[in-house]
């Protein structure tokens, strides 16, 4: 078993993912600046393991703290989930996306070499394919350059990570391009919390649901899908999670960087996610029909064999597992963590 430092653990994919490291009795340490979640969340990951993790709080910038973590821990492996990643805030304040996401990167890959460690699985999105591709999409089609500053973030790191693989052949580095997740831990104990107004369409769902917010506006109804709506590809959380651990154990024995796909295959629709929540749960959903969001684009699913086929994974859940596991966490937990 190997001692992973987790970047970012304590957020929304980071604390389903240190579960799992636990569940299979992987060492953890977590490294977070808590600027985008609670250390809750940990507690109850740690509860659910029965097992401990180690919590450093602090900033993947600080390079003294990174220092410290590697010399004081046989780090194994990094998975680097630490960022920002609200697409309408990165247009405000670009500045702190180019800082926390590439420069933060920088910072944990010079510090890894200075420790030498070299694997590393990076978070990444389906959002650096060129919006021109036809979906499914797969991992040779083109990158394009996203319509946002959070995607441009993505886009560069997975450039500045493939370059520095090229350079220095100690690195196995995994970039795994996540398409929607969504859900929560089975137990309702973990899920997702996002600060203010939800961005993404799942948790609006569910505060809709919980009264926290009065509609569900839909971006667009006149795209070219089935029913008007746009299409994404939902990943369940847990899926999501164990894909790091594939990631993991596929770059403890070979070099070089390479991209996957972690979605589901399937596309579904806006209001099919909507409709399905309301059968599945039995709750009614109030929405209206809105303007197009800008950047949206009408359709995006994965193709997910390269994952399937290499890493040894495969997703579990379904649709409507994703949305009855978002509806018991946010039900469980009104207001989130806090
Ligand atoms: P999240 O905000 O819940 O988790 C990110 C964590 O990183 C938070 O706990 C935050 O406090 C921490 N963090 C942010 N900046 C930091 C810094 N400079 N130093 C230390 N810690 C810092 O987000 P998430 O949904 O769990 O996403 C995890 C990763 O996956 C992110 O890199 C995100 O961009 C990427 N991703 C997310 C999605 C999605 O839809 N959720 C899709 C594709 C990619
Ligand atoms: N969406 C919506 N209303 C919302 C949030 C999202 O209709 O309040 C739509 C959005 O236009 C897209 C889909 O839901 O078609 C998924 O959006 P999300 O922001 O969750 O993910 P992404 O845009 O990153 O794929």
């Amino acid at each position: 078993m190997a001692k992973i430092l987790v970047t970012g653990g304590a957020g929304y994919i980071g604390s389903h993912t240190c579960l799992e490291l636990l569940n299979t009795g992987h060492d953890v340490v977590v490294l977070d600046n808590l600027s985008n979640s609670s250390v809750e969340s940990l507690n109850r990951v740690q509860q659910l393991a029965q097992k401990s993790l180690k919590f450093v709080e602090g900033d993947i910038r600080d390079s003294q703290i990174l220092d410290r973590i590697f010399q004081e821990n046989t780090i194994d492996a990094v998975i680097h989930f630490a960022g920002l990643k609200a697409v309408g805030e990165s247009q405000q304040i670009p500045l702190a996306y180019f800082d926390n996401n590439i420069a933060g990167s920088i910072s944990l890959v010079q510090a890894m070499e200075r420790a030498q460690v070299f694997k590393l699985v990076f978070s990444s999105s389906a959002t650096v394919y060129d919006e021109a591709n036809i979906s499914p999409l797969n991992e040779e089609m083109p990158t394009g350059m996203p319509s946002n500053n959070y995607g441009y973030t993505k886009l560069i790191v997975e450039q500045i990570l493939e370059k520095l693989a090229i350079a220095d052949t100690r690195w196995s580095i995994a970039l795994l391009r996540y398409f929607n997740p969504v859900g929560a831990h089975k137990s309702g104990q973990i899920g997702e919390d996002p600060r203010g107004i939800p961005n993404n369409l799942m948790p609006y769902v569910t505060q809709v649901a919980v009264g926290r917010r009065e509609k569900l506006s839909i971006f667009g109804n006149d795209y070219n899908t089935v029913d008007g709506t746009g299409v994404r590809d939902y990943i369940h959380v847990v899926d999501l999670a164990n894909a790091h651990l594939c990631a993991l154990n596929n770059r403890l024995t070979s070099q070089g960087c390479r991209a996957w796909n972690i979605g589901t295959g399937n596309g579904s629709s806006v209001l099919q996610v909507k409709n399905t929540f309301e059968q599945v749960n039995g709750i009614n959903i109030a929405f209206e029909f809105v303007s197009r969001r800008e950047g949206d684009v009408a359709t995006s699913f994965a193709d997910n064999k390269r994952a399937i086929e290499e890493l040894g994974w495969a997703p579990q859940y379904g649709l409507e597992d994703m949305l009855a596991d978002s509806w018991k966490w946010q039900k469980q937990n009104p207001h989130g963590y806090g």
